[in-house]
């Protein structure tokens, strides 16, 4: 095998195939997929996901930016790529040279795909995002029909959808999603009055497709999911329940974040551990030192708040975490050696730390976790 630091994150493809497989199963046939792998995949890493959901017959990827939309072009990717983030006036001409497509909600920018297209001699596909609530991106109800009527007079755009994106989709509170579907139908049946009817519709993330079957549209664009976590805990019971009706196995984690023990010490009691003299300990104490730290990702505030997994038993981190280190007491552990494999979050024996558990303990998501796993920290793929 070849060497890699002891630090890693391993990435089970195998895994992320089955979910995709699982979400094809509960959608059927009639809804599609766009797979968003923006963010270089949620940190499990852009080109080798994207392969591997082309392989299980997705129709579209979901980049965040358009760089990341060229890297997968560079890679040998082809299929359709839509740049959910938008773009700036001065990057369309990337854009329509490298055949990636962007969410559209401005007649100025309308004008230069169109310019662009007709310079580079293309038919530019354009996907309109009206803004339903989340009033972030996205053309106001009011506005749409003006950005039509533009689109309409431009002869190489082409409208390819139209989309919309949901605020609390995980919300308890179903009714403001509830209302966003509304304005969105609403939004598609102006459009068609007008004469226009575009082949796509796409409006539901993870949250949304488990929870509002009717937001499913014609495709759909799930993240989270395909990595096998879940946004929120009220999903739970949800998820379980389709799988159980479709006979399906869970969704299954993607990545397990790892390390191992560079150092093993007998401390005295009443020694303090790391900077800052934030832990004591009570009583002699093994205690073992991980090369892993908020460099790599692992935020700081959960300094003696989280725990990890050695020879599939929880042991408590202690003190400070560092920007490269951090301690666990070991003292519990039977017949710790250098060198052991420790799970900070993934499975080990019949125990598990989800990154649901350690992002609600760092007082974040699991979205934000997995962006934090640093880029030092190699992705090591199997399957
Ligand atoms: C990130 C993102 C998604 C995916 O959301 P998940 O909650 O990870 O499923 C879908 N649509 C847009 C516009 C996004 O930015």
């Amino acid at each position: 095998m070849a060497h890699h630091r002891a630090t890693r994150a391993e990435i089970n493809l195998k895994a992320f195939k089955h979910n995709i497989e699982n979400l094809k199963k509960i959608l059927g046939s009639d809804v599609g997929i766009m797979s968003v792998i923006k963010a270089d995949a949620y940190g499990h890493g852009a080109v080798p996901c994207s392969k591997a959901a082309l392989e299980c017959g997705v129709s579209y990827l979901g980049a965040g930016i358009i760089e990341e939309g060229i890297e997968l072009r560079k890679n040998g990717i082809t299929e359709p790529i839509l740049i959910l983030g938008g773009i700036f006036l001065n990057e369309a001409a990337d854009l329509v040279h490298y055949d990636l497509t962007t969410i559209l909600s401005t007649p100025t920018l309308a004008d230069e795909l169109s310019n662009q297209g007709n310079k580079q001699g293309k038919i530019v596909k354009v996907h309109i995002k009206v803004d339903t609530g989340m009033n972030r991106l996205g053309v106001r109800p009011e506005d749409l029909l003006n950005l039509i009527e533009k689109i309409k007079t431009l002869p190489n755009l082409n409208l390819e959808a139209l989309s919309t994106h949901f605020s609390s989709a995980d919300d308890e509170d179903s009714s403001i999603t509830k209302n966003q579907i509304e304005l969105f139908q609403k939004a598609l049946l102006e459009l068609k009055k007008s004469g226009i009817h575009p082949p796509i519709t796409h409006l539901a993330n993870s949250s949304a497709l488990f929870r509002f079957p009717d937001s499913r549209g014609k495709i759909v664009r799930p993240g989270l999911i395909l990595y096998g976590a879940l946004p929120s805990p009220i999903l739970n019971p949800i998820v379980k329940k389709l799988c159980k009706k479709d006979k399906l196995d869970d969704f299954q984690p993607v990545m397990q974040w790892k390390s191992k023990i560079i150092q093993l010490k007998l401390t005295p009691k009443g020694e303090a551990l790391s900077y800052s003299r934030r832990y004591f300990t009570q009583k002699e104490s093994l205690i073992a030192t991980l090369p892993i730290g908020y460099a790599d990702g692992l935020n700081r505030n959960l300094s003696n708040k989280m725990q990890v997994l050695i020879k599939g038993k929880l042991a408590p981190q202690v003190g400070n975490i560092c920007m490269d280190m951090i301690l666990i007491d070991v003292s519990r552990i039977p017949d710790v050696k250098l060198g052991e494999d420790v799970v900070i979050f993934g499975k080990q024996g019949d125990k598990q730390i989800s990154v649901e558990e350690l992002a609600d303990k760092s007082g974040t998501i699991p979205y934000e976790l997995f962006c934090n796993v640093s880029k030092r920290v190699p992705r090591i793929y199997q399957n």
